[in-house]
């Protein structure tokens, strides 16, 4: 086990592609790091260079305070699992685990003891003699992570290790990886596109786009107080609503309004908005923090046009302002496309973001 910093990292590739641009992370020990972000954002550049497969070109990486930038690979004691699987197809799972221990020399029965123990961790041992052709692939990705624990290494580094696999077994393996994690305590670092993927694993996320890292933190944190409009919208399906309003800054409230409703805050509660006077903002709310009202108590009335059941809840579409709106409502609310039907907002749910920046406007909490 071990703990990994990456200290201000670039990668250029020699076509002139900069596809990493100053990256600063912590990893700390038998953490796990989820690097997440839409294709080509530079995650699997920096899982690369972490396993010195790939050149840095500017920035230094460090294991346990030991400067590894030029270490080759092979001395960087770290085991690294693909998409693809890469079992070798010419051996039986049993040599595919046990090759790379006898590389290091141990004994005939060291190497049984340790295949069995990673086996059975991996729940491959009714399959050691097979050849991996005879494998489902949620089986040979199993192959691929007993490999992987069974030489030991101080950090796991995992490329998309499922997306290979149908959606159902994408979720048991998931469980299947977390719970391996979790035994071995090794410090793991996965690279995803997929928000719930690394929602479901992760200790903390690192979001990441264009070559930068955008936010980092617990699944919560990016879900509930994401920094900017990007993050907001990437994770949680469906993803945030943005609905936009004008803020009129009074004498003692702040209104934000457009055509459809109005929300008053006192000027103490969110500050931030001050100097958005007179200007548009954008609002943000997830779709479970609007909630179906009565008449008495709503923000607005507004029309179904839609219902997506989703079994345990369902998904109602309206339009605010002109603009789709996705409400997740308890399956036992029944609502019908055509009907109306009041709404509110959970107030302390909402964040506010920049139009321009599109960054979220700070210190807008409210109770
Ligand atoms: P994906 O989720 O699609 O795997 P990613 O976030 O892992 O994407 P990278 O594979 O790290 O992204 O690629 C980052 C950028 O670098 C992309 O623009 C890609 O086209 C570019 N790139 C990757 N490898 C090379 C290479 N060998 N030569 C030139 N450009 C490259």
């Amino acid at each position: 086990m071990a703990n990994l910093r990456l200290d201000n990292i670039y990668k250029r590739y020699s076509k002139g592609v900069m596809a990493v641009k100053g990256v600063s992370l912590s990893i700390n020990d038998g953490e796990f790091l989820v690097l997440l972000g839409p294709s080509g954002c530079g995650k699997t550049t920096i899982l690369r260079m972490i396993a010195g497969l790939e050149e840095v070109t500017k920035g230094n990486i460090f294991m346990d305070d030991v400067d590894i930038t030029m270490l080759p690979p092979w001395r960087r004691n770290m085991s690294m699992i693909f998409q693809s699987y890469a079992v070798w197809p010419h051996m039986t799972v049993y040599q595919n685990i046990a090759y790379a221990l006898r590389l290091k020399k141990m004994s005939p029965s060291e190497i049984d003891r340790i295949v069995k123990d990673v086996a059975d961790m991996t729940d491959i041992t009714k399959y050691l003699d097979r050849y991996p052709n005879q494998l489902s692939g949620g089986q040979r990705q199993r192959v691929a992570v007993a490999r992987a624990v069974a030489v030991k290494p101080k950090i796991f580094l995992m490329d998309e290790p499922l997306s290979n696999l149908d959606a159902k077994l994408r979720v048991s393996m998931r469980t299947e990886l977390k719970a391996i994690h979790l035994k071995t305590g090794a410090t793991t670092i996965f690279v995803t596109h997929d928000q719930s993927e690394a929602m479901s694993l992760a200790d903390r996320i690192v979001i990441m786009r264009d070559g930068k890292i955008i936010q980092i933190g617990t699944p919560e944190d990016v879900y509930h107080d994401s920094a900017n409009m990007f993050v907001a919208n990437f994770i949680g399906t469906p993803p945030t609503n943005f609905i936009k309003v004008k803020v009129s800054v009074r004498e003692r409230e702040i209104i934000l309004f457009n055509e459809d409703f109005k929300i008053i805050y006192s000027k103490e509660s969110a500050p931030g908005l001050i100097p958005y006077d007179e200007s548009d903002i954008i609002l943000g709310i997830r779709p479970e923090n609007i909630t179906i009202t009565k008449e008495n108590d709503a923000l607005l009335k507004t029309e179904c046009l839609l219902v997506e059941p989703q079994g345990s809840y369902n998904i109602i579409v309206t339009k605010i302002v002109g603009k789709i709106v996705k409400i997740v409502v308890p399956s036992e609310i029944k609502i019908r496309p055509g009907e109306t039907f009041y709404i509110k907002f959970k107030k302390d749910t909402i964040l506010f973001f920049d139009p321009k920046t599109e960054e979220r406007i700070r210190e807008e909490k409210i109770s």
